[in-house]
């Protein structure tokens, strides 16, 4: 670990005020993504101050999607922006939790490392913030740190006083605070009111921080005079008052941000030359396909998390992206699987050009999965399946077509043909990771990149241009290769097994224009400016379908 005090790392603490939801994530890959056009190395970091050890256990309905990096950590959702905007791989490092916290201070505490001290939020739990936050940073120019949450929040306390600290230890000159609150419109007043990013600036000041930047999320412009307000009573100066209003998409925010000066008062804050704008014309780029696409296609996505498309947030995006590279504006048509069980597949899916069924946890809603993946095979209608989606596909195969009629999956019970069943052992980076079948469920799934060999000649080889991958896991179940034949005469072939040929990785129809499923998640490489090959396949292969619809 480096410590950051000797290098010359500027720091940027962004924390939310107001209400919660206000993109402070994208907010901050936004920043980060300006900074790195005006030529400068940054990293991106989130604070999370909820007492889980990791967001692995949460319901994706509870808190959206779990974002895996290549070292495995399980981590929220915001390193999913962090990492398509700014292209920086998150680590381990850059992801913490309250829970985590504790952890490390009440391990450290039982080890004796304390010396018989008292073990207090300040300054041990605080102490072990700034750790963090100030660990593992090598020539980064800008480390941009997340807090998660609302100012005022009992759980967040103790990280407003770290970084008021880590502030106070690096001087000013290589800190600065950004806070991101709402004016909300009131209608019948036609105002925007100010009353609630005052109150929210004065309960910081509270914990001692002085913001340097106001980002003020907003339906409208926000005009001069209001700025004028908003900066004399927060004490702020008026340039650094941002307006971040609503975005037609998020790829128009650090556009959009720039435009306000933003990057330029970040810049000047720290006494950086902001003369030479930040040069941008990747996003501009990305904007101008988006407002001029060749056509739409439509692609359905059966899930049981539709509900709330937080879920799915890398998955949405990588949609985008494989659009993007097309040319083609990709409508996604969420599907609720249990839908599907109930009105059959033709109502939900007969408009659709592509079905892709993503990765999923639990029995409910599997039937109508299962319903939804033959339909695209017999349709001859693009499919990818994803994780528990390629887990279906097997599922399906084996059910329909090898006359295996209870296969199912372990995860529901012992009560089936077990052709995906739990792994209790595999290789990593050459040791073995064992895992018992009562064991505990938090961070113990297969985690995080391993590599996969590609068969010759395979579809997914031709998509890759290789015949070796990397991809990033998070499941605890696996197809069971004992059935590999079986499933070979009934035309789905595993054309991707990790490099001990154990495990298998991918499977693919020869009989079918485009029919994939990945035990992996490709959604999470994916980036906007490096569209992941198999969504760029994928909606080519929609594209192609739409032209027969
Ligand atoms: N529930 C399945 C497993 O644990 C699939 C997980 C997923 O789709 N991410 O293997």
């Amino acid at each position: 670990m480096t410590n950051t005090l000797e290098n010359k790392a500027k720091f940027i603490f962004i924390t939310g005020g107001v209400v919660s939801s206000l993109g402070k994530g994208l907010a901050s890959a936004s920043l980060a993504s300006i900074l790195q056009c005006r030529g400068f190395k940054v990293r991106l970091r989130k604070l999370d101050p909820y007492l889980n050890v990791d967001p692995g256990t949460m319901s994706p309905l509870q808190h959206g999607e779990v974002y895996v990096t290549d070292d495995g950590t399980e981590a929220d959702l915001d390193l999913g922006h962090y990492e398509r905007f700014s292209g920086v791989p998150a680590k381990r490092t850059d992801s913490i939790t309250t829970g985590k916290i504790y952890q490390r201070v009440i391990d450290k505490e039982r080890h004796g490392d304390y010396l018989g001290a008292t073990i207090q939020v300040i300054p041990h739990v605080t102490n072990e913030i700034k750790d963090f936050i100030l660990s593992d940073v090598t020539d980064e120019d800008f480390v941009l740190c997340e807090i998660g949450g609302t100012v005022g929040d009992i759980e967040g306390q103790p990280y407003l006083e770290a970084i008021r600290q880590v502030a106070y230890d690096l001087g000013r000159e290589r800190a600065m605070f950004i806070h991101v609150t709402l004016l909300p419109f009131i209608p019948t007043a036609g105002e925007l009111k100010t009353k609630p990013t005052q109150h929210s600036v004065k309960k910081l000041q509270e914990y001692g921080i002085q913001p340097d930047m106001l980002l003020c999320r907003c339906c409208c412009e926000i005009p001069q005079n209001e700025k004028r307000k908003i900066a004399l009573f927060c004490n702020i100066r008026e340039e650094n008052v941002i307006t971040a209003r609503d975005a037609e998409s998020i790829y128009q925010v650090p556009i959009a941000y720039s435009e306000e000066g933003m990057d330029k008062q970040v810049c000047k804050h720290f006494g950086i030359d902001s003369d030479k704008p930040a040069d941008l014309s990747k996003w501009r780029h990305i904007m101008d396909v988006l407002h001029n696409p060749e056509g739409t296609v439509k692609i359905a996505v059966v899930g049981k998390y539709v509900q709330l498309l937080e879920a799915y947030k890398s998955l949405g995006e990588a949609l985008t992206h494989g659009g993007i590279a097309n040319r083609f504006k990709v409508k996604i048509k969420w599907v609720d699987s249990e839908d599907i069980e109930k009105d059959g597949t033709d109502v939900h899916l007969n408009d659709v050009s592509a079905v892709l069924v993503p990765g999923g946890f639990g029995q409910r809603g599997t039937d109508g999965k299962i319903m939804a993946i033959r339909y695209a095979r017999e349709h001859k209608i693009p499919f990818l399946g994803i994780c528990f989606g390629m887990q279906m596909a097997v599922i399906e195969t084996m059910r329909d077509l090898a006359g295996i009629k209870n296969a199912g999956t372990t995860e529901f019970g012992a009560d089936c043909e077990p052709v995906v069943g739990l792994m209790t052992e595999w290789d990593k980076d050459g040791a073995k990771e064992i895992r018992h079948k009562d064991g505990d469920l938090g961070g113990t799934m297969r985690l995080g990149a391993y590599p996969c060999c590609l068969a010759p000649n395979s579809l997914v080889a031709k998509i890759y241009g290789s015949d070796k991958i990397s991809e990033r896991h998070r499941h605890r179940y696996e197809v069971n290769l004992a059935y590999e034949k079986v499933l070979n005469d009934a035309g789905l072939f595993v054309v991707g097994k990790s490099p001990d040929g154990k495990l298998p990785e991918i499977v693919e129809r020869k009989d079918h224009p485009w029919f994939i499923g990945v035990q992996f998640h490709p959604e999470l490489k994916s980036k906007p400016f490096a569209p992941h090959p198999l969504f760029v396949s994928f909606i080519a292969a929609a594209i192609e379908q739409s032209r027969l619809l």
